[in-house]
Parts: structure tokens; sequence; C-alpha cells
């Protein structure tokens, strides 16, 4: 019996039986949602009331859990981005799976905390580690660390290039003078983690990319002879595999000759991209990734983990605990009991309380196998090229960038192009058949449909077609 005390105070459930079936009934009508996907649409509109109905009052008082669930059934799920549809193509959004929703939930039951600590939990992101360190050929004394997404992660991966950078210095060095390199086509996060970093986006030369969409490395040569001719001191070159806007994946190999020549930290963002090394026919486009001082990338794209499971792996560890490691009493180490076990993973990035994304991503590897998301990451470049191949089959239409991975730019012609393919895309989202997004390529606004779903299918691609040859008529 409950005394009076935890009866007053405690929120476990008064009714442990009734709790239980309101759980089996809210994972139920997950798996209803998940096995009609298809028969939905992509996306709907969130009607005013909907959207009004989450300006309520403070909860004060409590509600039923199924009360609250009823809630969430008619005002969050049928309104959610689309990315678990197989129609979904816009933005590089990964598709979930079931086991690794299942493992988010077991992950929220078990609370964990994996800032540090001698526990399992953090061995299950021990484990991770030393399979990402295998996965991309990297040595035994590589760090790792699941974070939020690769924004994060490049943020992190330039910090300890930083570090790296000034380590060799006189003390009292400052970073001023220090730039750093990346195509023209590098994600926004990575200006924005200059800025972060204090260095600012204008210590950040944006070299200009090849017809493929990669980066020159003339010209990156030219630039840097350029700024070492100005007393500036280039500390760190960021490779992409696979371009947000394209795909495009930069000559990796080529660029690690090059860093190691000119002594740069050699950071590759592959948010995306570098899981396509799980797939025997893309890998080879990868060639050199193995030689990066640093990789950052997203479990919660590609390899479909539900969100948020982004990851950065260092090669030298003990440079990226040095990076982030600072003493604090209440932070004691010991060698036996609970305190035991350091290093802690909060040792090597910002963040002292961590949530088990391990755990997810754990359960969805060990689930599927690498091989089989290998294979279905190759389907999803399959895909990309048949829609290539229609694209360029239809006189309307017109392929807008060479297709690297998974990613296709197009556009219907038209006259006022831009205006034309904006309504066809907004046509096509209202519509719920299709989500593709749009981006710009020089300076051409294009449809892009990145295929990144697991779930997609070629029938998904030929209503993609045709919807957009109906809407552009
Ligand atoms: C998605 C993406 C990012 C950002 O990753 P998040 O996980 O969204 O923070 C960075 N770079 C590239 C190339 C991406 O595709």
């Amino acid at each position: 019996m409950a005394t009076e005390e935890s009866a007053s105070h405690g929120l476990d459930p008064e009714d442990w039986p009734q709790a239980r079936l309101q759980a089996h009934r809210m994972l139920d009508d997950l798996f209803d949602h998940l096995e009609g996907l298809r028969a939905g649409p992509v996306w709907r509109p969130m009607p005013a009331a909907v959207r009004a109905s989450f300006d309520a009052p403070l909860p004060l008082d409590p509600s039923p859990l199924e009360a609250v669930h009823r809630e969430f059934l008619q005002h969050v799920l049928p309104y959610g981005t689309g990315n678990l549809h197989p129609g979904f193509m816009g933005w590089v959004h990964g598709g979930g799976n079931v086991a690794g929703m299942l493992g988010e939930m077991l992950a929220g039951g078990l609370n964990a905390n994996l800032g540090g600590r001698d526990h399992a939990p953090i061995e299950v992101e021990r484990q991770v580690l030393r399979w990402v360190r295998r996965i991309f050929g990297f040595p035994g004394t590589a760090s790792g660390l699941f974070v939020t997404g690769t924004s994060m992660a490049n943020f992190m991966g330039l910090l300890v290039a930083r570090q790296a950078a000034l380590e060799g210095e006189a003390p009292g060095t400052t970073q001023a003078g220090l730039v750093a390199y990346a195509s023209a086509a590098v994600h926004g996060c990575v200006p924005r983690a200059m800025d972060m970093a204090g260095l600012g986006r204008g210590a950040l030369r944006l070299v200009p990319v090849d017809a493929e969409g990669r980066m020159r490395l003339d010209a990156l040569e030219g630039a840097l002879a350029e700024d070492r001719a100005r007393g500036l001191r280039p500390f760190l070159v960021v490779g992409t595999a696979g371009t947000v806007d394209t795909g495009a994946v930069d000559d990796l190999a080529g660029l690690a000759d090059l860093a190691g020549r000119h002594r740069l930290w050699f950071h590759v963002d592959g948010a995306f991209g570098a899981l396509a090394i799980l797939a025997p026919s893309l890998a080879p486009l990868l060639a050199g990734l193995d030689r990066a001082d640093s990789l950052a990338f997203d479990f919660h794209k590609w390899a479909q983990v539900p969100y948020d499971a982004g990851y950065l792996l260092v090669r030298d560890g003990e440079r990226h605990r040095a990076t982030f490691a600072s003493p604090a009493a209440y932070l004691q180490r010991e060698t036996r009991g609970l305190a035991a076990g350091s290093p802690w993973p909060c040792d090597f990035g910002p963040d002292l309380s961590r949530g088990f994304r391990a755990l997810k991503t754990w359960f969805t590897l060990k689930t599927y196998g690498l091989q089989q998301l290998g294979t279905m990451i190759e389907g999803t470049c399959a895909l990309a090229r048949r829609l290539e191949a229609r694209v360029k089959a239809e006189p309307r239409l017109e392929l807008m960038a060479p297709v690297a991975l998974n990613i296709v730019c197009f556009r219907h012609r038209g006259e006022d192009p831009d205006a034309l393919n904006a309504r066809i895309v907004a046509d096509l989202h209202e519509s719920g058949i299709a989500a593709p997004s749009t981006t710009r390529l020089g300076g051409n606004l294009v449809i892009r449909a990145a295929i990144v779903n697991h779930r997609t299918q070629a029938r998904d691609i030929d209503a993609l077609v045709e919807a957009v040859l109906g809407f552009g008529r």
C-alpha cells in the first residue's frame, strides 16, 4: 500500500493495471498510424482551430492520461511534417523506424543520464563508438559522441580543430588570423559555427566548386597561398560528403593530401552522405574519408534513427577530450563505485546532462544490420536515378544538377520558371501527393527531391513526376 506521503507527492500511477492498458492503447494507435501511412496525405495544412488549441491556459490541474492522448491524436499526430510518409522528399529528413522508436520508448522509461558515471547505458554508447570507428576505418584511439545533429557536431569539430591549432603556439597566442576553408556549397551551419566560435564567418573562405558541385582543389591552393602571403593562419579545411543542395561529394582523398601538405585540420561534414559507406556500390565515392581528423554525421537522416541522433567522431581522442574536459568538484572521478568509469561522455562535449540517443541507434543498427541498411541506402539512390531518367525523358522537365547520390534537382520549363516551380511545389504539398522542397542553384529556383525515406518506392517517384506535370499544366 502507498504511504500517505507517496500518495500525495509521487507521480507514479495510482492504478498500474489501468495505466498499462492505456500505454498499450497508445502504442497500438501509433502502430495503426505507421501501418496506414500510405493511405493518408504526405502533409496537410493545420486548421486554424487546431493551431489555436495550443494556446490554452496553464495546465494547473491534472487531466487523465487518456484525455491528453486523445488531444495528441486529434491535434498533433495528423499534422506532422510528413517525413514518415513514402511521398516525403524534402529537406533530407529521415523516415524513422519501428525498432528505433521502441528503443526511444525504452530510453524514456530508463531515464538514463549519459553525462557520465558507471552504468550500462554508457557501455551501449561506447559500443556504438567502437562500431562507428570500424565503419569509418578510424583507429581505436578515436573518440566519439552523440550530439543533437551535424550542426552541433560541425561546431564541436571546429572547436577541436582550433584547439589543435593553438596547442603548438606560444602561451597566450590568440585565435586572431585563423582562417578556415570549405566549398561554396557548404551547409549554412559551418559559417554559423565560425560565428559561434568567435572566429567570425568572414574567416571562412568559400572555395568555388566544379561542374559536379565539388570543391576545386586548385582554387583552394590559390586561396591558401593568398592568405599565407597576407600573414593569416590557415588551420582548417571542411570537406563535404553529400552537399545539402545536390548531394555532391568533395574529393576527400585529394583534400586529405592537401590538408597533410599544408598542416590543416581536415574535418568532413558527412551529415547524410557519410553513411553511404554502408553501401558497397557507393563506398568508393567516400575514399579518403578514413583520413579525416574529424567527421560529423547524422544517424537520423539516411540511417533512419528517430530524431535526434547526430554524431562527432575525432581521430585524436585525447585532443578531443582536452578541448572540452574541465575539472569540477561535483564531477570528481573515482576508481570505485558509481563515480568510476572516467573519462565520461561529458568530457567530450559541452553537455553535462545527456539523453540516451545511443539506445535507439543501437536498436536500429542491431535489428536491421548494417548490410540491410546499406541496401536500403543503395535503394534510395536507385530511385534517384529513376527520377533522373524520367526527368531527362520528359521534354517539359529539365535536370538542373548532376545526380551523385540520392538528390535530384529539376524544374518544369515555362515562362517565369522560378514562380512556376515555386507554385508547383506548394501545390504538391497541399495536394498531399508528394513533398519535395525547393532550393536555388545558379540563381534558379529548382525542385529538389531528396530520396532519404526507406519507405519511398518507384510508384512514389512516378506519382511525383505525374503530379509535377499535372500542376505545371
Ligand atoms: C542536414 C545537414 C546538416 C545539418 O545537420 P543537422 O542534423 O540538421 O543539424 C549539415 N550539413 C549537411 C550537409 C546536411 O545535410
